[in-house]
């Protein structure tokens, strides 16, 4: 009722009660940090489905990352008790992949069609690169990887790019065949996801009506990262005015996109500031609302973030001011080694829980992923419960992702690359040979390695048939069966379980597949993918909904809605276990199992984005480390830096803590550092020094330091040549190394969580 609505408007200011309850018009909202953008992105969700303008099918919200889409489903289910599941909120990676589950066939995708997560997809062109006799060092495939993403994030097709040297045709070759390669196999990567969906809706002139007729208010909030192809495809699904795409008698779209253009961090991927101000122009924005007051922050938070973005030059220009107090001052620590550094901050955090915070209001930042495996060594070694989003992965570790590739060939034989990785593990006297002979037989017939196994004649063949017959037998086995049950068949089935049962250190691995039969479980409850939850409707609003909304010009009838492609009209969506297979690709970053254990927050700066906590910790404050050694040389690279750290700084409510350390262990060298510059573009006044201020790597203190370490007698016996020694054995065990392919050893068992909850503080050496 009225009085409902009332109340959701409460407490706004007079700018964001504006901005929430705009009419249905193309509008932007351009503001700093805290200030209640996400905010009012939610609210005017809620208002708008409040006083009935929009049903909860007849809108799209887009975000950047999983944690801030649950977010705003969970802010939402707060203010309206409205079903949030299946309403079309999520990030475009996941909105892509409801949209393509949707449209399978029109999209050329098999039904089972799996999502190649970056480590897949560098062992996919690692293949294409070998098949195609190419020389590894030359076209390294990591850079194969990335120019393939960002051509795709252009919207660029290989017949597309403009290739004017032999080298680049080369790429654009590789690119190519990894396009077939992926075809054949039925897997799409994370690029892949959006370009499909933007190519169907801008071939598909029914699709596109049904869905701009549906979607009436489309919501992005970070708009400033959107790239160019994220730019194009909002624009199919809600063109502006007078354009071709635009579907004949829809009524007036809106688009209603947040942003602020300090919290640009994405350039480097492409994402382009600049389609705040072809927004604007290209929708004819005649509401631009600006949000001036930070909710979040205290002042000396709020200070520093303000005095360092000052030192950027290009800036749409506004600042943020609050009526909190100033609160504590900022706390900067310079420490020894990284080793030292995450003791400290071992130390801080167990104080701060100690004086009352909750764990999941304290947040770990750094740069670089490669930088938490020292801090969580230390929390795992004290026994504290600590998630990380992104790095670590637990859908990474190989044992998962072996058992992942048994349940993804059971959706879809087809997918090579999990073919591949297990068709040999547990082995079944598979050499290579065999699988060279296979993999010359798929590429010439254009077929998947399941389908050409006939081809191998020999032992060799037979084996591979008994492979298929493995697959195809879970596959019969598993029909109708829950998640976990499938998960358990398979496990005992594929010979994994007995594999890991006679390794040596198999007792780990076997503990975390348990925790992956977890995960499926707390999937299922939380998603609601029950036993009788298979078949979604895909429309939940019925086109009578529409009727409202559309009305020809001079009273003329408005065009019919097109009718769906029939196997949108079956109304499948997924089963669970493609859902969560799904989820172990997209969401690779949580752990499921553990979702609501009270832990410490450990994140990359970029993947706090949106995010808020009461404390927060922003380490390796280095230059070369942050700023990043590869952006630190041109102004763009060091702008952009800049904003990272804006964005770092705005994530905290009431504590900030600011530290670096004098030498560092990174990638099996040790670099000796000096503080970042952006320690000193922070007001003197707003900080708080915990160790005496130092002058920098020249300083006399950091000299002897160096020699120190060079003689191998480091100061205090925590650095030097008995470093190593001292460092906890998961530290050794762990120093190994990332191979960056998924083989990353997953030091201490269950990284993610210490073992030992809440075990008491051992004094931190
Ligand atoms: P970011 O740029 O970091 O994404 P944002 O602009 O999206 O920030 P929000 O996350 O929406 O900001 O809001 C920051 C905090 O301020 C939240 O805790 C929010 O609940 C609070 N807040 C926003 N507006 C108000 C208000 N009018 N009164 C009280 N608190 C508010
Ligand atoms: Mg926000």
């Amino acid at each position: 009722g009225a009085g409902g609505t009332a109340r959701l408007l409460e407490g706004l200011n007079p700018e964001q009660h504006a901005a929430v309850s705009l009419p249905a018009e193309p509008a932007l909202i351009l503001a700093g940090a805290g200030s209640g953008k996400t905010r009012v992105l939610t609210t005017r969700i809620a208002w708008l489905l409040a006083t009935g303008q929009v049903s909860p099918g007849g809108l799209m919200a887009v975000t950047f990352t999983n944690k801030a889409a649950k977010e705003m489903l969970h802010r939402l289910s707060a203010m309206l008790p409205v079903p949030v599941r299946g309403m079309w909120i999520g990030t475009f990676h996941g909105l892509c992949n409801r949209f393509l589950r949707a449209h399978w066939k029109l999209a050329g995708l098999p039904q089972g069609f799996q999502i190649l997560d970056t480590g897949d997809q560098l062992s996919a062109v690692k293949r294409v690169i070998k098949a195609m006799n190419l020389d590894e060092q030359r076209f390294v495939p990591k850079q194969v990887s990335w120019f393939i993403a960002a051509r795709k994030e252009e919207g660029e097709r290989p017949s597309d790019v403009d290739a004017r040297d032999p080298n680049t045709r080369t790429m654009v070759e590789i690119y190519r065949a990894y396009e077939e390669q992926c075809q054949r196999e039925g897997v799409v990567d994370f690029a892949e996801l959006m370009l499909r969906t933007y190519e169907l809706m801008r071939d598909q002139p029914a699709l596109r009506e049904h869905y701009q007729h549906r979607f009436a208010h489309i919501l992005v909030d970070e708009f400033q990262d959107t790239n160019r192809l994220q730019y194009r495809w909002l624009k199919m699904f809600a063109p502006p005015e007078n354009t071709g795409e635009r579907a004949r008698g829809t009524l007036r779209q809106s688009v209603f996109a947040v942003g602020d253009d300090d919290q640009s961090i994405y350039a480097f991927r492409g994402a382009q500031v600049g389609n705040m101000a072809d927004f604007e122009r290209e929708y004819r924005v005649r509401h631009l609302i600006k949000l001036e007051r930070n909710y979040r922050s205290f002042g000396n938070i709020l200070d520093s973030a303000n005095a360092l973005i000052a030192h950027n030059s290009k800036r749409l220009g506004k600042n943020l001011s609050t009526e909190a107090g100033p609160g504590e001052p900022v706390r900067v620590h310079e420490a020894t080694s990284d080793y030292a550094e995450a003791q400290w901050l071992l130390e801080e955090a167990q104080g701060l829980h100690r004086g009352g915070l909750a764990r999941s209001e304290i947040a770990i930042l750094y740069r670089s992923n490669a930088q938490s495996r020292v801090m969580e060594s230390a929390l795992f070694n004290a026994g504290v419960p600590y998630r990380v989003y992104g790095g670590l992965r637990f859908f990474e570790r190989a044992e998962v992702k072996h058992a992942l590739a048994y349940l993804r060939l059971v959706e879809n034989p087809n997918d090579d690359t999990s073919y591949l990785r297990v068709v040999n593990f547990p082995t079944r006297g598979i050499g290579a040979r065999t699988l060279e002979l296979l993999q010359d037989a798929a590429r010439q017939s254009g077929r998947s390695l399941y389908q050409s196994v006939s081809a191998v004649a020999g032992k060799g063949g037979a084996n591979l048939l008994g492979f298929n017959g493995l697959i195809d037998g879970l596959r019969e086995a598993t029909r109708g069966l829950t998640l976990r049950e499938i998960i358990e068949k398979m496990l005992a089935t594929s010979g994994l379980l007995d594999f890991y049962r006679t390794e040596k250190e198999g007792q780990d691995r076997i503990e975390n597949l348990e925790e992956l039969v977890n995960a499926a479980e707390a999937f299922v409850t939380q998603e609601g993918f029950g036993k009788d939850a298979v078949a979604l409707p895909v429309d939940e609003i019925g086109p009578g909904t529409l009727a409202d909304r559309r009305e020809g010009p001079d009273g003329i009838a408005p065009a019919p809605v097109a009718p769906l492609a029939p196997d949108a009209e079956t109304g499948e969506i997924m089963s669970p276990l493609a859902a969560f297979l799904t989820h172990a690709a997209l969401e690779a970053g949580d752990n499921q199992a553990q979702a609501g254990q009270d832990a410490i927050q450990m994140m990359t700066v970029h993947s706090a984005k949106g995010l808020e906590f009461d404390a927060v910790f922003i380490t390796g404050l280095e230059e070369s480390l942050f700023p990043h050694e590869n952006a630190m040389s041109d102004t763009d690279g060091l702008e952009e830096e800049r904003r990272l750290m804006y964005v770092a700084i705005t994530r905290a409510r009431k504590r900030l803590y600011l530290s670096y350390s004098q030498t560092r262990l990174l990638h099996g060298q040790t670099r000796y550092n000096v503080k970042s510059r952006f320690l000193d573009e922070l007001p003197e006044g707003a900080l708080k020094w915990l160790t005496p201020r130092n002058q920098g790597f020249g300083s006399g203190y950091a000299k002897e330091y160096q020699q120190a370490w060079q003689r191998g007698t480091g100061p205090g016996g925590i650095v030097g040549a008995g470093r190593q020694d001292n460092r906890p054995p998961s530290w050794r065990r762990d120093s190994g190394g990332d191979s960056g392919d998924g083989k990353r050893v997953p030091w201490g068992g269950r990284d993610g969580y210490g073992a030992g909850r809440d075990a008491p503080l051992t004094g931190g050496g």
